[in-house]
């Protein structure tokens, strides 16, 4: 029985993601040059599971990294929007937005042969012309946003939000938005920043909070969506390669299915009811 979908995401930030830190003595840009030395033995398990994933990659590694970027689209893996360089949100004006958006749609065009699909918001974080910018460019879907867990929804804009009143909600996008979380996001459980992220957490932790979170989604949700995100440079790492084998076997388990975000996209566009809350009798102790 097909109860709800997994998707494996991988943000194959590499470089960018320092530079936007504007960490870029030698030590953090091999920090994430680790993330493409590890691209490898990413395919290789996905290519041994038969599993379709979703990365999203900043134009600046498609320009540093193309042949491992092409490698990732020959293995049959969607590539979609994450930035040039990583940027942070609210540090380009509206037009420098729109640029940078227009230059990574290009390289991953010429990249793929195809137009992308989708966008991730560099560290998930929109401004308040993101949403349109997408719109003009005719995606089809975000990954950015956090207002439900298993449930994909059409992305609003412009709400507006007085400290002295009740929030005024915008209008809804034509962007299916798949929602995500920090809990589902290798980054802050795995990885030291000194002074930022304490990281290190044990493998068993973050992967039996995730296979509760997958067991909670199959019982009580129809069609449930649940994203999951990685990061070459944080997940490459021996013990939480292990660690991710021997979740991928306990999910096998459950009764999903494992999806790119563009297929995501396109069933909830043509009319499919995804994440519909559907708890059995008696399911809450
Ligand atoms: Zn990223």
């Amino acid at each position: 029985m097909h109860r709800g979908t997994l998707c494996l995401t991988f943000d194959f930030d590499a470089i960018s993601l320092w530079i936007s830190r504007n960490m870029i003595t030698p030590t953090p840009v091999s920090r994430g040059e680790f993330g493409a030395f590890a691209i490898p033995r990413l395919l290789n398990l996905l290519e041994t599971r038969g599993i379709s994933s979703t990365w999203f990659i900043p134009g600046h590694t498609i320009e540093t990294y193309p042949s491992l970027c092409r490698e990732v689209v020959a293995a049959g893996h969607e590539v979609a929007l994450h930035g040039y360089a990583h940027e942070n949100a609210g540090t380009l004006s509206e037009a420098e937005e729109r640029d940078m958006f227009r230059r990574a749609y290009d390289l991953i065009g010429e990249l793929t042969g195809a137009p992308p699909r989708g966008n991730r918001t560099p560290a998930w974080d929109l401004t308040a012309h993101t949403l349109a910018i997408l719109e003009e460019l005719q995606v089809d879907y975000d990954s950015s946003l956090m207002s439900t867990d298993y449930t994909p929804f059409y992305a609003r804009t412009g709400d507006e939000i007085p400290g002295d009143g009740p929030t005024r909600f915008g209008r809804a996008t034509n962007l299916v938005e798949i929602p995500v979380s920090w809990s589902l996001d290798d980054y802050p459980h795995f990885e030291y920043l000194r002074g930022v992220l304490p990281g290190f957490r044990a493998v068993e932790d973050v992967y039996h909070n995730w296979l509760l979170d997958l067991q909670y989604m199959v019982r009580d949700f129809d069609r449930g969506v649940a994203v999951v995100t990685f990061h070459p440079q944080a997940i490459g790492r021996g013990h939480r390669l292990i660690g991710l084998e021997e979740w991928l076997d306990a999910v096998g388990e459950f009764p999903l299915t494992y999806a790119r975000l563009d297929a995501v996209a396109r069933g909830f566009r043509s009319g499919e009811a995804l994440g519909m809350y559907d708890p059995p009798q008696g399911s809450h102790r």
